[in-house]
């Protein structure tokens, strides 16, 4: 699943099948923009700002930049 971003240049993926829910990532977004309910989780892309503190702050590595969406 590919988000996109307020500005339009990186995307994240992000494999919510092998997400285990544990939240870190919702606790380091400053944007609020990562939505996590039970069993379920989603970047609200009108809120994401391509940060990546996120990418860094998952555990197991189940948030990850999408290359092609970053400008050269
Ligand atoms: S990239 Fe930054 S703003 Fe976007 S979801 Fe991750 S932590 Fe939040
Ligand atoms: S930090 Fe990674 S494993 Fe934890 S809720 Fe976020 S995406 Fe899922």
């Amino acid at each position: 699943m590919y988000r996109m971003a307020k500005k339009g240049k990186l995307l994240i993926e992000i494999l919510p099948d092998k997400c285990d829910f544990c939240g870190c990532c919702v606790g380091v977004c400053p944007e609020d923009a990562i939505e996590l309910k039970e069993a379920s989780i989603r970047i609200i892309d009108s809120f994401c700002t391509n940060c990546s503190k996120c990418v860094w702050a998952c555990p197991i590595e189940v948030i990850k930049f999408n290359k092609e969406g970053v400008e050269a």
